[in-house]
């Protein structure tokens, strides 16, 4: 046995073992769990019981007043509409008159469109506006505010504490999805900014690629930015640089680690006008304290994530340590440098943490990673040994270049070849290696128009397109539509990745067309077909990972960050009930609400800020949210033009009007609608059309009564556009 063998063994050894060790901890976890104490909060005995008891007598009480005040309010009503009513009525005439009145010829009321109208228009609204617009509904028992939910009138109220620090989400909580991770920390006019991400939109937005925090508020605060750090450079906390980054010129510095600000630089790389930047790069090693400004320092702290250079990082604030745990996992055989958690525990001894704001993505996963990256690793290598004679495909995130360089490894190990497709793989392949993040074994990096010339079982490819994503290679593989690379039978597809909650039906689709090709597919998670798994480790620690670490850490007070509603609210009923913070020491927060840290390290809060979402196209170009509504309408109900060309002089009709349907209605099948139509245009223009006020008005009755005939024929409203042309 020669050297490599022998160490290839012992790896292989310890991993069996490792996973062996594993057993008792599962059982000992679930022994755990009887043991704890999950809360019924409003159950005879449980912590909120004394609420329950308040609340319905208020609740009665003033409910009794309630009905009383209506019921005076419905008579007073009554009494001051009948004259009203009247003077209506008297005005009618007139108005009629100048109505042009023209028969419809429906057997709808018009009652039924306005209904049907206002049933679209609320739906419309629901699907536009799911990221966070204005104040959110909370009332969750951490929100801060005892469950009540908060007014506009408090909100109003709100006077910031001189000597408070203040922490500001600006992204990243309560969204619909994973991103746009943002938190500034202010404290006497001094703001240091975390992250800056973007959220990728659903298909729900209609030509809406992502969104970015809106900068409302940092324009109007742009002088008082400190210094802006970066956790990592995943999208969800980097992607929105090239959009932010430009407000701040070179006076701001930037620091992040070496990966993080080559992934930055990357970004800024591709604007037209590359901004001059101050950019740092931080060693987290070191355990430098940043001097940011007057009053604030920050410490990067390393830790371990699905990306290389990844970090925690600890502001130091006159009112106590703030603990951002970014994203991170625990890894017992980690590729990287292992986290530096002694250092976590040495701040904790020598200073403490007043605030934790803790990552809340994988807290629905119960128990801890069962495996590691090298089991990962080992897994690609026995594809290729099982598929040998075929080429085999890879696909996984682009930020995941500790995993290519374990495909590197295996591959190389077996004669083959590696090829990179897809834009973002190729550009972070290229950043990792300039960053010394990952080695890569001699001769085995091939360019994809020389790779395709050798035998197929020379050929690995590694691409992006696990998402099922309809523009990425590895569907246009499948279609046919790929420079290089046709889908065919002898080819394996290894899925080295699990779908982000909502992507599955487009991950779905891409197995199904692959599978049609008569090629092999793997994907994590389905071991039980192939044998082989698993092929993916998440990025993100689970339920026992956190109680570990939120135990360990000792914060006095506890903020869960990045995750939609439930992840923060479901992290909140672990560190209560599991670590036993007491509640009023958590808090609950949505982007913009505004949490003080006290001088006596209390936390509460107070107020919010305006935030948003921009929306950009795949372009990069701004989408305004009345455009999306539009889209959203014209996509169920379609959209209608009809153009009128009216004589100067008599003001009726020169020629049959043009009529334009898209998204509608066939034209071709409707010539009895569409006569109609033209039949009550006629009609309605026999008369003098003379001031800009008239053609105004026109449009506005021709547009109702076109709907209505509309809705009457098909039951839909779609959007109804007149056009008037006078010659
Ligand atoms: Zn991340
Ligand atoms: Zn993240």
């Amino acid at each position: 046995m020669n050297e490599k063998n022998k160490a290839e063994a012992e790896r292989r050894a310890k991993l069996l073992k490792m996973r062996a060790e594993r057993l008792p901890d599962i059982k000992k976890a679930f022994e755990e769990n009887q043991k704890r104490n999950f809360n019924a909060n409003f159950a005879p005995g449980g912590k909120d019981e004394h609420l329950v008891r308040k609340k319905t007598t208020v609740t009665k009480a003033t409910a009794t007043k309630k009905v009383v005040k209506t019921a005076a309010k419905t008579t007073k009503t009554i009494k001051k509409a009948s004259p009203r009513n009247v003077k209506a009525t008297k005005a009618t005439p007139g108005a009629t008159e100048k109505k042009r009145d023209v028969s419809l010829l429906v057997s709808t009321r018009k009652g039924e469109m306005v209904h049907h109208q206002r049933m679209l228009s609320q739906d419309v609204n629901a699907q536009a506006t799911q990221h966070i617009i204005g104040i959110p509904v909370n009332k969750s028992r951490y929100n801060g505010y005892n469950g009540q939910q908060i007014t506009m009138a408090q909100i109003k109220q709100a006077r910031q504490h001189k000597d408070a620090v203040r922490v500001i989400p600006i992204g990243g909580l309560g969204e619909f999805g994973i991103g746009k991770n943002m938190t500034a920390i202010e404290y006497q006019g001094e703001i240091i900014l975390i992250d800056m991400g973007t959220l990728f939109a659903s298909e729900d937005y209609p030509g809406v690629n992502y969104m970015v925090p809106d900068s409302k508020w940092l324009d109007d605060n742009r002088d008082k930015v400190k210094a802006i750090l970066f956790t990592h450079a995943h999208l969800d906390h980097i992607g929105a640089c090239r959009h932010l980054l430009p407000y701040f010129g070179p006076l701001v510095p930037i620091y992040g680690t070496a990966f993080t600000i080559g992934m930055i630089k990357k970004q800024m790389s591709e604007l037209p006008d590359v901004p001059d930047m101050n950019y740092h790069e931080i060693d987290p090693l070191k355990h430098e304290n940043i001097k940011l400004s007057e009053h604030l320092s920050a410490e990067f702290i390393h830790t371990l994530h699905s990306i290389p250079g990844n970090t925690s990082i600890v502001i130091r604030t006159p009112n106590g340590n703030i603990l951002l745990s970014g994203d991170w996992r625990f890894e017992n055989n980690p590729m990287d440098t292992p986290a530096d958690y002694d250092r976590l525990l040495e701040i904790r001894d020598k200073e403490g943490y007043a605030l934790l704001l803790n990552e809340s993505t994988n807290i629905d996963t119960p128990g801890t990673h069962p495996h590691s990256e090298y089991d990962v690793g080992e897994n690609m290598g026995r594809v290729m040994d099982h598929y040998a004679n075929g080429r085999v495909i890879i696909s996984c995130f682009s930020s995941q270049v500790k995993r290519i360089e374990l495909v590197l490894k295996e591959a190389a190990a077996r004669g083959r070849k590696v090829a990179f497709a897809g834009y973002s793989m190729i550009n972070n392949v290229e950043v990792a290696l300039r960053a010394r993040s990952i080695k890569v074994p001699k001769d085995t990096i091939m360019k994809m128009e020389d790779i395709i010339k050798l035998p197929d079982e020379k050929v690995t490819i590694v691409c992006t397109g696990s998402q099922g994503e309809m523009n990425a290679v590895l569907n246009r593989m499948v279609s046919g539509s790929h420079r290089y690379i046709k889908i065919k039978a002898t080819d394996t597809i290894v899925f080295s990745s699990n779908p982000i909650p909502g992507n599955e039906p487009k991950v779905v689709g891409t197995v199904g067309g692959l599978l049609r090709e008569g090629a092999q597919v793997i994907q994590n998670g389905k071991t039980h077909l192939t044998n082989i798994g698993p092929l993916h480790l998440s990025g993100h620690a689970y339920f026992e990972d956190h109680v570990k670490f939120v135990t360990d850490m000792q914060p006095k007070n506890y903020m869960p960050y990045h995750g939609e509603f439930y992840m923060l609210q479901h992290n909140a009923e672990m560190a209560e009930n599991v670590v036993g913070i007491p509640k009023d020491r958590i808090i609950v927060a949505d982007d913009g609400d505004v949490v003080e840290l006290m001088p006596d390290q209390t936390i509460h809060k107070n107020g919010r800020i305006h935030v948003g979402n921009k929306l950009y196209d795949d372009a990069d170009q701004q989408v305004n949210e009345a455009v999306v509504k539009d889209r959203i309408h014209i996509s169920r109900e379609g959209i209608f033009v009809v153009i009128l060309t009216l004589s100067k002089k008599t003001g009726r009709l020169i020629k049959t009007p043009d009529i334009v349907s898209r998204a509608f209605i066939y034209l071709d099948n409707s010539e009895e609608l569409i006569g109609k139509i033209r039949h009550y245009l006629r009609a309605k223009t026999d008369h003098t059309v003379s001031t800009e006020a008239d053609v105004k008005a026109l449009k506005e009755e021709i547009k109702e009564d076109v709907t209505h005939i509309l809705f009457d024929a098909t039951g839909h409203t779609p959007i109804v556009i007149p056009v008037i042309n006078k010659v």
